[in-house]
């Protein structure tokens, strides 16, 4: 091909894409993410494939990317924030951070107690925290609620992560919601009462307590449970399905929001979409051991062997508007 005739040929093919695409250019998705990459980005990566919609992201706590989309303000290179907490993204729509939007396809995919009452986030995967217990030292007749814990039949015998923990600032915000200041703040005391030792950094380290004979009961999300069991086999520890209140297991979401600056708001709207619908529910779910979202999605079956559950019906964003509340309440209680 001589030179010029390459010219020509790169001009037409580029005439070509302009033709098909330059209106809708698809540009990189930009994705904040509190969501470890090694559960998103197997997301991405099928998302792309199956689109060809290319998405860039950037993982930290969500702490650090809400300041940084507030810094950034309009500015913003980001178009979706996604995070492993309610109370964060109640914290981002707040702040006016995220947008509202409209959807039929996330209304009917996401139940409404897991979702914002505003449209502005979505739960993508539902994280139940309920009470772990060793096989050894306690029968399941003994269990029933949250708040039994603060019996001083559990003197000694209590393991909690630390307060700092943003899925125990949701669990005792939504005690708040069920019960009010003063019986939750009661029952926390109670609980600090009875811990056998220093609450701990995290809940596997919690497990592998309860397993060393350390403390008999604690309080974990349940995928931590599912990668111990994974791990670690036949360890002489089991789940328990917690009430809370009236109610019944505390869950929180891993869920996203487009942001209100988003350059590429309907790309973002249309990928939040994707990841409400079966297929990626099941990937997004499964590659963490967690319940989906989308309640026509079933679980991976180490997760339905752990037997099925109540949750509590009470939204999910309750956990962002008492968190500053439950936080107090913690530090008032003692509860490090
Ligand atoms: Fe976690």
């Amino acid at each position: 091909m001589s030179p010029i005739t390459k010219i020509a040929s790169c001009a037409a093919l580029l005439a070509a894409v302009m033709v098909s695409g330059c209106t809708r250019t698809p540009s990189e998705l930009v994705v904040y993410s509190a969501r470890n990459e090694q559960l998103i980005k197997p997301m991405f990566d099928r998302y792309t494939a199956e689109t060809g919609q290319a998405i860039r992201f950037v993982t930290d706590d969500a702490g650090p990317l809400i300041e940084r989309l507030a810094a950034e303000g309009k500015n913003s290179p980001a178009d979706l924030l996604i995070t492993v907490d309610a109370g964060d993204l109640w914290h981002a729509a707040e702040r006016g951070l995220l947008r509202p939007i409209e959807s039929e396809k996330l209304t009917a995919n996401i139940p409404e107690h897991l979702r914002d009452p505003s449209n502005r986030w979505f739960g993508l995967s539902v994280r139940a925290r309920t009470i772990v217990h060793s096989t050894e030292r306690v029968k399941p007749e003994e269990l029933s609620t949250y708040e039994d814990l603060a019996n001083e039949r559990w003197r000694g015998r209590l393991c909690l992560r630390t307060s700092k923990s943003v899925y125990n600032q949701s669990l005792v915000a939504m005690m708040i919601a069920a019960h009010g200041e003063s019986k939750t703040e009661e029952i926390v005391r109670g609980w600090v009462a009875n811990l056998a030792t220093e609450p701990f950094s995290n809940d596997t380290r919690l497990m592998e307590a309860i397993v060393a004979g350390q403390c008999d009961v604690g309080i974990v999300n349940t995928y931590y449970f599912g990668r111990l069991q994974r791990d670690k086999p036949d360890q002489p520890i089991r789940l328990f399905w917690a009430h809370l209140g009236e109610g019944g297991v505390h869950v929180n979401i891993s869920g996203a929001g487009v942001t209100a600056s988003a350059p590429r708001a309907e790309q973002a709207q249309k990928f939040l979409e994707w990841l409400s619908e079966p297929e990626a529910q099941e990937l997004f779910a499964g590659l963490n051991l967690e319940y989906p979202a989308n309640p026509a999605v079933s679980a991976d079956p180490r997760v339905q062997s752990w037997g099925p559950f109540q949750a509590s019906p009470l939204n999910v964003a309750k956990a962002g508007e008492l968190q500053a509340a439950a936080v107090r309440l913690m530090d008032r209680a003692g509860f490090r």
